[in-house]
């Protein structure tokens, strides 16, 4: 039977809510807003400054490094097969670039100002697919490519892997499929990347996904399935059609460890990009990160990876439309992936729809539930403020969902400064570092963007 009950007049599954009784009296409130779509800020109270059982994780820097050694191998064939990425020797990487004048905008805006220098990761300018899914989603596909051409005996780790780029190695990899859910960029990152291998590849959009993404991908010579519901009807979808195939390698976004790790792969990039930059990242030199956040896997492997690393030193926060925060609900309440923003009378329809998601990862939650410092929401007006205010002050284009980490240090310059205080940051906080995740943008046609821009202007 159906609990069902009204707060604030919205009507709330109580199926679900159990949880209802175990929130302490601030989070209560916090969900109170969260249903009015209100902006929050969440602080983990799971967070701890020296998680011990980073060590212990089923997946461990380890993985990680086997990880990026495998692209490593394939960089001389995607350095052939994408020349966008011969400047990088076939490493799809993204710049880290200071965003000066946008910091001094926001500190206007905000009438505070932002301690610290503010930094912009533009993995919405990595070649090929133009957002964070580049990593990720690439990456599993070619671990994918990697075991199937290995246990065929038609490769070995030896090997040049530019010989993938060849008739003979794409009608082997023909006889295969891949098969995705996607709101969009992940789509077109399998989609792009399996193509050009040969395989088969169908890519099940949602309602949300954008008409460009899927005419493109038509173009490249992927099936695209079209749903009229969410993001998570078209990966159920998806996963379905794909277990009925043996041939059939489903990319499960809401599951997947390959996922998460190609992510991951970004922390040891960044480190190197830190060092290059002369960036200190140590006990007094504070990082923070944020991280816009749909199903988790992506925001969730690079804060991983960067936890790995730099340990208590770093400081990771997700942000997500007040539409759709599937992360927050489900680590606030404990429930993860068996509470969605459904279940409390939210709608999950934003524009940020790399980010339209509302039920989240599986085992992303759990993982990241000891490192993880916060999660905040933002609306999508101010999403577009924001996409304008960087293209006015940096000349920088983003899509509306990489906008979310943005107005992160203003909330930790203001009214989420006790996070700063507790952890004893507050004295740190203007020799720290903020990096944005900039996750995607290169890629949207003009005309979108400029209807985009448009919408930030008043
Ligand atoms: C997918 C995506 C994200 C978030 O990644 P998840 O793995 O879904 O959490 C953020 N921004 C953009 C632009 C995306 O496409």
């Amino acid at each position: 039977m159906k609990i069902i009950k009204i707060i604030d007049g919205r009507v709330i599954n109580l199926d679900k809510a159990k949880f209802l009784t175990e929130l302490k009296n601030h989070e209560l409130s916090l969900l109170i807003q969260l249903i009015n779509y209100q902006e929050v800020f969440w602080p983990n109270g799971k967070f701890e400054q020296n998680p011990a059982g980073i060590e212990k994780l089923t997946l461990t820097l380890v993985d990680i490094k086997e990880a990026e050694k495998r692209l490593e191998r394939f960089a001389p064939y995607i350095a052939k097969v994408f020349p966008e990425t011969q400047e990088t020797g076939g490493i799809i990487e993204s710049r880290l670039v200071k965003i000066a004048s946008m910091k001094q905008k926001m500190e206007q805006d905000f009438g505070k100002p932002i301690p610290g220098d503010l930094w912009l990761k533009c993995d919405s300018h990595l070649p090929i697919s133009g957002s964070i899914k580049a990593r990720g989603g690439i990456y599993e596909v070619l671990k994918h490519t990697e075991k199937l051409a290995l246990s065929q005996g038609l490769l070995t780790m030896d090997d040049d892997y530019s010989i993938l780029d060849s008739d003979h190695f794409r009608r082997f990899f023909s006889q295969y499929s891949i098969a995705v859910g996607s709101t969009g960029n992940l789509g077109l990152s399998i989609g792009i990347i399996s193509a050009k291998l040969g395989f088969n590849v169908t890519v099940h959009m949602s309602a949300d996904a954008k008409q460009w993404k899927k005419d493109l991908l038509r173009t490249k010579g992927v099936n695209v399935v079209e749903y009229e519901s969410d993001y998570s009807k078209a990966v159920e979808e998806g996963r379905r059609q794909a277990d009925a195939a043996p041939s059939c390698h489903f990319i499960d976004d809401e599951n997947s460890q390959d996922l998460f790790l190609g992510y991951a792969t970004a922390a040891l990039r960044l480190k190197n990009q830190l060092q290059e930059l002369k960036i200190a990242v140590d006990e007094n030199h504070p990082l923070f990160v944020y991280l816009p956040c749909g199903v988790g896997g992506g925001p969730g492997g690079v804060a991983y990876g960067l936890k790995q690393l730099f340990k208590e030193s770093v400081h990771c926060f997700f942000a997500e439309p007040t539409h759709s925060p599937c992360m927050l609900l489900g680590m606030m309440t404990g429930l993860h992936d068996q509470i969605s923003v459904q279940d409390i009378g939210l709608d999950n329809l934003t524009d940020a729809d790399g980010l339209a998601v509302g039920r989240p990862s599986g085992f992303v939650g759990k993982i990241i539930e000891p490192f993880l410092s916060g999660i905040y929401t933002v609306s999508d007006e101010r999403l577009y403020r924001l996409l304008k205010d960087l293209a006015d002050s940096e000349n920088i284009y983003l899509e509306p969902s990489a906008l979310a980490g943005m107005i992160g240090p203003v909330w930790l310059a203001g009214e989420a400064s006790d996070y700063l205080s507790k952890h004893a940051l507050s004295e740190k906080f203007s020799h720290g570092t903020h990096i944005v995740w900039a996750t995607g943008g290169s890629m949207v046609p003009k005309e979108m963007m400029e209807k985009y821009y448009q919408k930030g202007v008043n």
